[in-house]
């Protein structure tokens, strides 16, 4: 599999290229709506393959906790069902309105949301898509940057996670988080 890999403190980073709905992390990330109900991208991609028991969970989440849905920058938590990963985290990301609406804010409380809820489950290994680059319209190059940025400053001060990984979608996407990488984490990259 393509990809590279640095570590931040005790925890290592994966870039990758793949579809995350076959990774066998103990948790994979949703790029999730407030509906929690799914939707395209990997939304869809992930319920399609976990099964109805995740919507069920999802459902009673929504009616338990948010009834008027999950707001953005927030995370929950469900089983895997059928899918390898034990967790599913499904997370909002925000809608790109042009970047002065708070857009980078939200996108670093979904990744900083997301990982304080692996690591409050007792999970170990977490995989993240590019969450808003999608549907929601964010620009990767800036997105990727938001993503490192807070996933670095999140693992400096934590070290219960052994493994978080990008599963880029695209060849073009990797690249693109590689370079953020090297850009972001200089002093962190170890061979
Ligand atoms: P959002 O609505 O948050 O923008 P999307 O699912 O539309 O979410 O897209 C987020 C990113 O996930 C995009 O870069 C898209 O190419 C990528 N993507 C779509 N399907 C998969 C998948 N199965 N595995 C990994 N990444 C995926």
């Amino acid at each position: 599999m393509a990809g590279s890999e640095f570590h931040v403190g005790r925890t290592k980073v994966c870039l990758v290229q793949g579809d995350i709905t076959d990774m066998d992390t103990d948790a994979i990330v949703n790029a999730a709506n407030s509906t929690l109900m799914g939707g395209g991208g990997v939304d869809g991609a992930i319920h399609r393959r976990a099964g109805p028991r995740i919507l069920e969970e999802c459902r009673r989440i929504r009616a338990e906790e948010w009834p008027e849905g999950l707001p953005t920058g927030k995370a929950v938590i469900t089983s895997g069902g059928n899918l390898k990963a034990k967790r599913v985290i499904h997370s909002v990301g925000p809608v790109w309105r042009g970047g002065s609406q708070d857009e980078p804010k939200l996108l670093a409380d979904a990744y900083r949301n997301s990982l304080r809820l692996a690591v409050s489950n007792g999970l170990k290994s977490v995989a993240f898509p590019s969450i808003s680059t999608g549907a929601y319209g964010y620009p990767i190059e800036q997105a990727s940057r938001v993503a490192l940025n807070v996933i670095r400053e999140f693992l400096e001060r934590e070290d219960k996670l052994e493994r978080v990984v990008f599963v880029l979608f695209t060849k073009e996407d990797l690249e693109i988080y590689e370079k953020a990488a090297k850009h972001l984490c200089p002093s962190e990259r170890q061979p």
